[in-house]
Formats: structure tokens, C-alpha cells, sequence
């Protein structure tokens, strides 16, 4: 995609601090860190969204998600991490072009977990219901 940020930075047209590349995605530290070492993983196609790939290749990204986020742990002695994506406008992203989180954690940094990005307090006398209605939709 020629007006895509990430896919230049996969070309080479604008730089980036790229720390791990394979034949399938690319990783590289974001330039607006939510903590040290924030780590972005994308593959080298463009794909707009994760729901956009198919499951093959859903796999090969969070195989190479697996192997760096290991490596951002051990390279900066890690407690934890956040590993996830904005998946969609509605959800946050802002740059379309698939790109999996890696956002390094230390007790005490004052960080909520996953779910504390939204909370719209659903009820849950359906979960019965959305639950068919889910499983009928996987394909
Ligand atoms: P999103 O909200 O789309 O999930 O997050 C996009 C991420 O990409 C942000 O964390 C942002 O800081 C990062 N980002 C945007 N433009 C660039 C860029 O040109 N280079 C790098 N390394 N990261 C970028
Ligand atoms: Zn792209």
C-alpha cells in the first residue's frame, strides 16, 4: 500500500528500529512508547485488519509475536508484558496496517491490565444466547 506508514518502514523509505525480521513479519520498537521497549510486530503484507487475515496467516504473525515478545522479556529483564491489538477504527487503531502490541511491564508501573480499556457494564443474563449466536457464526 503505497500511502501506508508501515508498509514504507517495511520497504525501507522511512526508518525505524526494526528488531527482528522473517520472511512472513517484521518488529520494531514504536515511536511513542507506552513503556520502555514497546515493540509493534507486523506482517509484511498489508492487512488492514487481524480479522482481514486468514487463519494461516494469523498464525505465522503471533509465531513471530511469540518469539519476540520472549526476546523483549529477556533482553530487559521483564516481569510481564501486554501483548494485543487495536483491531479496527472503533478499537483504537489508528495506523491500518496489522500491528500486534508487545508493551513491556514492571510491578508498581501504575498500569491497568487488558480489560481495563473499556468497561461498559453489559448484562449477563444473555451469555446463554450470545454464546449460540457466536457459535453458529464460527466457520
Ligand atoms: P494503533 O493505535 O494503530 O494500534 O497504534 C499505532 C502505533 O504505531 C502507535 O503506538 C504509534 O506510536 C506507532 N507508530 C505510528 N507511526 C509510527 C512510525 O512511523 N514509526 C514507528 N516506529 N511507530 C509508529
Ligand atoms: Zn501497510
Amino acid at each position: 500500500m503505497d500511502n501506508c506508514i508501515f508498509c514504507k518502514i517495511i520497504k525501507g523509505d522511512i526508518p525505524a528500529k526494526i528488531v527482528y525480521e522473517d520472511d512472513f513479519a517484521i518488529a520494531f520498537l514504536d515511536i511513542s512508547p507506552c513503556t520502555e521497549g514497546h515493540t509493534v510486530v507486523i506482517p509484511k503484507q498489508h492487512f488492514e485488519k487481524f480479522t482481514d487475515m486468514d487463519e494461516e496467516d494469523a498464525g505465522k504473525l503471533f509465531a513471530s509475536v511469540n518469539k519476540v515478545a520472549k526476546a523483549v522479556e529477556k533482553a530487559l529483564n521483564l516481569e510481564g508484558s501486554n501483548i494485543g491489538l487495536n483491531n479496527g477504527k472503533a478499537a483504537g487503531q489508528e495506523v491500518p496496517h496489522v500491528h500486534v502490541h508487545i508493551i513491556p511491564r514492571k510491578e508498581g508501573d501504575n498500569g491497568g491490565a487488558i480489560q481495563s480499556i473499556v468497561k461498559t457494564y453489559p448484562k449477563t443474563d444473555n451469555l446463554e444466547e450470545l454464546k449460540e449466536k457466536i457459535k453458529e457464526s464460527v466457520k
